[in-house]
């Protein structure tokens, strides 16, 4: 184990096959008792991430497969550890495990990692050790899975984050029309795009989503440390529930924002942004599998739903609320923010009467509702929480802004401006306070409508014939 630490080895993680994808539990890969307690593994898993390669003289796979016997389903599922080459007992590397590549997926982005078909077992000559107990494979696999799907928001909020701070230097240096004050005036000077509107508008979006979403993984991170730290079972409780119910969000809402942040920050670009000489055309095809791997977002949302929310009796999201209201009650004080915080309050009202509302549905045998909408549940939510972590940085931004200007004696409005453009603390905090306030106004004033749209259980996607789907 300690080479894979050390990184002599590589790993992976081998669930999905060509019949089993979102539903892994239809898994056919199967294991046969050997004497010896160990088991013979065979068949065959695709998209494996890393699957082959030759970085390292070994890759460990932990695979899924059913025992022998088994119950069908995730019920009967177990993991292996399944080695591409046999080791010795004297940690030496030995004969290859029978693990062969069938093929590399030939892909949109992530050209760095080979994407591989494995077939485990062609010569039935796979040999695998079981991890933990039998048909323990789902519980052992998801502690992996869970840090994969943070793993997978992170890399939403890294491309989203790359691909912002290179579209406002683009805007910076690239010089493209007039100002829109100058006219038609044929004497006025060109000014860079940052100067327009709409440049403006599109990099606030990105900027305020990227900040949002960085609170929002550094939040998951915090929960996680004070987890371990935790004095009484019941303080580790609510921060594990916190993160229970936050790791779907992480993953499907950071990986679909960051796609449409690296989407506008090509449009930032104009036509070399769809060049391959500038980065964000690689970002936005590296980004778009986070969508989709480690669980689709449309199945993340029906975890968020189906089991999140109900998690503890519903303790957990009355704890994170609980938060919300609380962070809430301090910024209605706040002077700058205070019209802002206001809008977070009746998004989180909103949102939180929409729990209810799937509640209520749902005892009234109304399940496709909270199905059909779990997708914009976990939008809504995901701006809430995104919101609601703009607003609280904030408003110590605000704070700090402050104190940068009283020692810097700029009291006046004119004075404030150009400390903002001179000084990179003030430009930092009021910056933060900016990207608040266009967040709130932008996305979180929409969250009701949202919400009251859902409560009309519109239907048709489910009513309409499957032949109607013509165009
Ligand atoms: C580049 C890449 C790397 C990958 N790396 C790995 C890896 O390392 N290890 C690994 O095991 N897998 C890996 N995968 C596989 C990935 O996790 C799956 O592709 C993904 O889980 C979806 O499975 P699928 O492709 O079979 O799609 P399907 O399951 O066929 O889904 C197709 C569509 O139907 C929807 N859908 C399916 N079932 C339901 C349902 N019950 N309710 C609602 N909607 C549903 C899905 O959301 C999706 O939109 C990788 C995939 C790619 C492309």
């Amino acid at each position: 184990m300690y080479k894979m630490y050390a990184g002599e080895w590589a790993g992976t993680m081998c669930l999905t096959e060509p019949n089993a994808g979102s539903d892994v539990g239809a898994t056919k890969t199967t294991a046969k008792r050997l004497p010896d307690g160990k088991f013979l593994i065979t068949g065959t898993k695709c998209f494996i991430s890393s699957g082959d390669h030759d970085l390292t003289p070994n890759i460990v796979h932990p695979v899924l497969a059913r025992i022998e016997g088994d119950p069908p389903g995730t019920k009967g599922i177990s993991i292996f550890i399944v080695p591409k080459v046999r080791v010795n007992d004297d940690g030496s590397l030995g004969e290859a495990n029978d693990v062969n590549t069938g093929g590399i997926e030939h892909k949109m982005g992530i050209k760095g990692s080979a994407t591989a078909t494995l077939n485990f077992g062609e010569n039935g000559k796979c040999i695998g050790e079981l991890l933990g107990g039998e048909r323990e494979g789902m519980k052992i696999m998801f502690q992996m899975m869970n840090e994969a799907r943070l793993g997978t928001g992170m890399q939403g909020l890294a491309a989203a984050s790359a691909a912002y701070e290179h579209a406002v230097q683009y805007s910076k240096e690239r010089v493209q029309g007039n100002d829109i004050m100058a006219g038609k005036d044929p004497n006025a000077k060109p000014v860079t795009i940052i100067n327009h509107p709409d440049i403006r508008r599109k990099l606030m979006w990105m900027k305020s989503h990227v900040e949002g979403m960085r609170s929002m993984c550094y939040f998951v991170g915090y929960c996680m440390d004070k987890s371990k730290v935790a004095k009484t079972e019941e303080e580790k409780a609510n921060w594990e529930g916190f993160l229970d119910l936050m790791t779907t969000v992480v993953k499907a809402y950071c990986s679909d924002k960051a796609l449409l942040v690296c989407s506008t920050a090509m449009d930032v670009y104009g036509g070399y942004g769809y060049c391959s000489e500038y980065p964000v055309e690689q970002y936005l095809r590296d980004e778009k599998i986070a969508t989709i791997y480690e669980g689709t977002n449309g199945i993340q949302s029906l975890t968020l739903v189906g089991r999140s929310l109900g998690q503890r009796k519903g303790m957990n999201l009355m704890n994170l609320f609980g938060e919300i209201q609380k962070n809430i009650k301090k910024m209605k004080e706040q002077k700058e923010l205070g019209k802002h915080t206001a809008i977070l309050e009746e998004a989180s009202n909103a949102c939180l009467e929409l729990t209810m509302f799937f509640v209520q549905a749902g005892k009234a045998g109304n399940f496709m509702l909270p199905i059909l909408n779990a997708y914009k549940f976990m939008e809504i939510f995901g701006d809430v929480l995104v919101g609601h972590f703009l607003i609280d940085g904030a408003g110590v931004a605000a704070e700090k802004l402050d104190a940068v200007y009283k020692a810097k004696k700029a009291d006046t409005a004119e004075k404030q401006k150009e400390l903002n453009k001179a000084d990179i603390e003030a430009a930092f905090y009021s910056g933060r306070v900016a990207s608040a306030k266009f967040f709130a106004v932008e996305s979180l004033t929409t969250v009701k409508a949202r919400c009251e749209a859902i409560k009309m259980d519109e239907k048709s996607p489910l009513e309409m014939t499957e032949e109607a789907f013509a165009v």
